[in-house]
C-alpha cells in the first residue's frame, strides 16, 4: 500500500471496463503533463491526479496511485469508487490499481456540488503561492489526502464563493490546487484562466513596484 494513501480501501472487483470518460481524461492529462502541473518530482514521486463523475451517480473514475510517471493511462490506471465514508476514513472501489491518495477529496467535490463532473488536483508553486488565502483555501494545519481535507473542502462550499469559482488552494499542501467543473474541459478553462489571471496581476503588481525611469533618477 502507499504510505501516501492516508485511508482504509476495499477493492470489491479486481479490473473495471473502459469508461466513457478515459479519452477525455487522458486528453486533460496530457495538457497538464506538458504544463508540467501534473507529473513526477524530483524524487520520482507523481503528483497530481484526475476524475470523472459516472453520470448522475455519486461513482467516480479516478486516476490510480503511483501512475504520474505514465504518459497515457488504460482503465487498469484508473479505479472506480463505488462507496466512500468520511468518517471512517474509508472507500469501496473497483479496479487493479491502489485509489489516488486524494479519493476522498474529489468525494468531498462531488458530494458538495451535484454538478461537478470532471476535478483536477494539479501543483502549481507558482499559482498557489499567488492564490494563497486571496480565493478558498484550506486550512494550512489540513494534510493533503486525510478526511479532514474532505470536511474542510466542504466546509469551504458551505462557507465561500468556491462553488462559483471552481478553484481553490490546499493551504496544508504546498502547491496544491484543485478545479472542477462539468467536464475536463471546463476544469482546465477554470486552471487555465487563473494562471493567466494572476500572472498579469503579478506583472502589474511588478510594474507599480518598480518605480519608472525618471523617477529612479531622482535621489
Ligand atoms: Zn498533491
Amino acid at each position: 500500500m502507499s504510505k501516501y494513501v492516508r485511508f482504509t480501501f476495499e477493492c470489491t472487483r479486481p479490473e473495471i471496463t473502459p469508461f466513457a470518460g478515459l479519452a477525455e481524461l487522458n486528453a486533460y492529462r496530457r495538457k497538464l503533463c506538458e504544463l508540467q502541473l501534473i507529473g513526477m518530482d524530483s524524487n520520482a514521486i507523481g503528483f497530481g491526479n484526475l476524475s470523472t463523475r459516472e453520470e448522475a451517480t455519486c461513482n467516480f473514475y479516478i486516476t490510480g496511485s503511483a501512475t504520474g510517471g505514465k504518459s497515457e493511462l488504460t482503465s487498469a490506471d484508473c479505479v472506480r469508487v463505488v462507496a466512500y465514508d468520511f468518517e471512517r476514513n474509508w472507500l469501496r472501489y473497483e479496479g487493479s490499481a491502489i485509489p489516488s491518495s486524494e479519493s476522498l477529496t474529489h468525494a468531498a467535490v462531488y458530494e458538495s456540488d451535484r454538478k461537478a463532473g470532471a476535478v483536477i488536483h494539479c501543483h502549481d508553486l507558482k499559482l498557489w503561492a499567488a492564490l494563497l488565502d486571496q480565493i478558498p483555501t484550506s486550512s494550512n494545519s489540513v494534510k493533503p489526502g486525510t478526511r479532514e481535507m474532505a470536511h474542510e473542502v466542504m466546509r469551504l462550499f458551505r462557507v465561500t464563493d468556491v462553488h462559483r469559482r471552481r478553484i481553490l488552494v490546499m493551504a496544508g499542501h504546498k502547491g496544491g490546487i484543485i478545479t472542477f467543473g462539468r467536464n475536463f474541459e471546463d476544469a482546465f478553462t477554470v486552471l487555465v484562466d487563473a494562471r493567466r489571471e494572476s500572472s498579469t496581476c503579478v506583472d502589474s503588481a511588478f510594474h507599480q513596484r518598480t518605480p519608472a525611469r525618471d523617477e529612479r533618477s531622482v535621489s
